[in-house]
């Protein structure tokens, strides 16, 4: 399990596979399973009509028995959340063909109706997290505040969830206090695991689906859904009392470094602005195994273009002898996003999703080689 893992982020990118029951439409099939883990770690591949089985390790592998509850305890979801706290960015994010589970291990199934709640024990990642950060953040000395945004990216333009009224199109643009950063994005301040949920539910019902041969409420953008936890340590001192001391120092680094040192950041991390990101990807697939046309070919290309972008900034990221180079985060708005948690002070979290069917073997094997690359 990653929840044994190190203790800072030195591993930038780690790496968990999923793979999902069979389901009913593919038994009623007869649909045969490509698949078998073979210990924690790998997942065996084999390929239909005899040849030799081919394997991938990941940070774990996580068959179709295990539950909701044992996949956020197998990705470390809370020692990313503790991370979060110290002031790191850090991402999880879901990766692999439309029907493969990504939605499902975020959040849980469909709602079986307007207004109706995710059973407990179907909950996803992204409602345990939630559930753990609000029960943390009790038992935490210095108050918190928390806040969330719910963005989704669609043909390279980013839409706001929670927008009032009906969304326009929102520009990214960067500074070099913020980095990469929605003009005008809606961030809520929330205080209660309810109120979280209702953003979640909000954010949900809104996400662009459109009808889709491969699966008919196949996801066509990018969601992500941020927590930003500021702790509020840096309250205004009364003048002449001897704490804060480090304002007294006249530099702002040196405030920032005496309260990093009193919240047990590590020295020289930005450790006011925690933050936690939720990525629910588009469907990965190609274009040619989904007969795509007109708008939905749009739709394919820019999905690919940013997923392309996403791996080819991962892969820029984890080539040690391309570390000082040039990061292209830059060549989407997905990329942009997450170029805090990819490159910054971050830590990432891919969860790569997976069918077990033979049928879907051709996108299993780009699955995982994306996500072997990833690591
Ligand atoms: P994606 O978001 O990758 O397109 P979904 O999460 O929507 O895929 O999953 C496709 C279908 O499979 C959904 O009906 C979902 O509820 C179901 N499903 C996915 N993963 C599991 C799982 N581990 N256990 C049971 N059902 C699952
Ligand atoms: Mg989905």
């Amino acid at each position: 399990s990653l929840e044994q893992g190190p203790e800072g982020p030195e591993t930038p990118i780690q790496v968990v596979l999923r793979v999902r029951p069979m389901s009913a439409a593919e038994l009623r099939r007869g649909e045969q399973s490509a698949l078998h883990c073979s210990g924690t770690r790998t997942l065996q591949v084999s390929p239909p009509g005899g040849g030799p089985d081919v394997a991938f390790r990941f940070g774990a592998v996580l068959d179709a028995a295990r539950t909701q509850e044992d996949v956020f305890r197998a990705c470390g979801v809370r020692r990313l959340g503790e991370l979060a706290l110290r002031g790191f960015s850090c991402t999880v994010f879901t990766f692999g063909q439309t029907g493969s589970g990504k939605t499902y291990t975020l959040t849980g199934p469909p709602p079986q109706g307007e207004g109706v709640p995710v059973p407990h024990n179907l909950a996803g990642i992204m409602q345990r997290t939630f559930a753990w950060l609000l029960d943390r953040v009790q038992h935490l000395s210095a108050p918190v505040t928390l806040r969330a945004s719910y963005l989704e990216i669609y043909n390279e333009q980013v839409r706001d969830l929670l927008s009032v009224g009906s969304p326009r199109p929102l520009p990214v643009r960067w500074s070099k206090t913020r980095g990469f950063y929605v003009e005008q994005l809606r961030v809520v301040e929330f205080g209660s695991l309810g109120s979280l949920m209702e953003l979640l539910q909000m954010g949900l019902s809104r996400r662009r689906s459109s009808a889709h041969t491969l699966n008919q409420a196949s996801s066509r953008s990018h969601a992500l859904l941020t927590l930003y936890i500021s702790r509020q340590t840096v309250s205004v001192p009364t003048w002449g009392r001897s704490w804060p001391r480090a304002t007294q120092q006249g530099s702002a680094s040196g405030c920032r470094k005496r309260l990093g040192h009193a919240l047990e950041v590590p020295p020289g991390e930005p450790p006011m602005g925690g933050k936690l990101c939720f990525v629910d990807l588009a469907g990965s697939e190609k274009v040619a195994a989904t007969g795509s046309r007109g708008e939905l070919m749009l739709e394919a290309n820019s999905i690919n273009r940013s997923l392309l972008a996403l791996g080819h900034c991962i892969s820029l990221l984890l080539d040690p002898q391309r570390k000082q180079s040039h990061i292209p985060f830059r060549d989407s708005k997905l990329t942009k996003l997450l170029a805090d948690s990819l490159g910054g002070r971050g830590v990432t979290l891919m969860v790569a999703c997976v069918s077990p069917s033979a049928q879907c073997l051709p996108e299993t094997l780009s699955t995982l080689r994306y996500a072997s690359r990833a690591q």
